[in-house]
């Protein structure tokens, strides 16, 4: 197989997490420190409010930050946003944009996602640029037109590889311990690929494709082995440091 970027692990804490977890991020930058992820890059996302706690804790680990969500603006009267340069000023490198719960929770379309994906370039963060299938979508065989709409939207034409990384999450997988078969993550991972390839010549290949959704220790072995899976987004399974390790582990 030519093209196999260096995998990313990426852990989204959701809107779960106080001070008193902290203790799970230092627990992570001492594992990955040790070697336990292997080849994988590591990221975690908690909620803002921690992540300039969490900054000196992984300073000088391997294991990096990342925002959940932020504004298309730099700064401005935009009551209880948060932009990405705050994002970068507080000491995250990446942004979760687009995810499924903000798509249907927050009514984020494409457009929206894709002037967020440039405001992270614009900060200077990686974007971990979310799509996703509903359950009805994939049952109508309406999966791969939802999922080539959602790329046309969501990324901006110019684009640089390093900073982009897509997360593959099935909306009807996240949270409920269902996944797709083996093949259709990666028939699914082959048409974003080439999708990838078409919408930015030259940068596609190298553009990171994670695989979402209800990802745990006892599958996550399984489904990093399918072609195409470039690494994990991590819900549930993100909050707890042993957890999160094993699944990391399997680079
Ligand atoms: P889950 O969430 O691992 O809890 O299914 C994944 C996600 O929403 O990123």
């Amino acid at each position: 197989q030519p093209h196999r970027p260096r995998p990313l692990v990426a852990g989204n804490w959701k809107m779960n997490g106080l001070r008193r977890d902290l203790g799970e991020i230092a627990a992570i930058c001492a594992a990955v420190g040790a070697g336990d992820a292997g080849q994988a890059e590591i990221v975690i996302c908690p909620p803002a409010t921690l992540l300039m706690a969490a900054a000196p804790i992984c300073k000088g680990s391997p294991v990096a930050l990342g925002g959940q969500d932020c504004h298309i603006e730099a700064s401005g009267p935009f009551t209880g946003e948060i932009s990405a340069e705050m994002l970068k000023d507080a000491g995250a490198e990446f942004v979760i944009l687009g995810h499924s719960e903000r798509r249907l929770d927050h009514y984020e379309h494409d457009h929206l996602i894709q002037e967020k994906t440039k405001a992270a370039y614009r900060a200077g963060l990686s974007a971990i640029v979310c799509i996703g299938e509903t359950r009805a979508e994939r049952e109508a065989g309406e999966a791969l037109p939802v999922i080539a709409a959602q790329l046309a939207g969501s990324l901006p034409g110019l684009s640089t590889s390093e900073r982009l990384v897509i997360a593959y999450e099935p909306v009807w997988a996240i949270g409920t311990g269902l996944t797709p078969t083996l093949g259709e993550i990666a028939e699914m991972h082959r048409f974003i690929r080439l999708r990838l390839d078409q919408l930015l010549p030259q940068q596609g290949v190298k553009i990171r494709i994670l695989y979402g959704g209800s990802v745990k220790p006892g599958n996550a072995a399984e489904l990093m082995a399918v072609d195409g899976v470039d690494g994990a987004l991590v819900g549930g399974a993100s909050l707890t440091s042993a957890d999160f390790m094993s699944i990391a582990a399997v680079y």
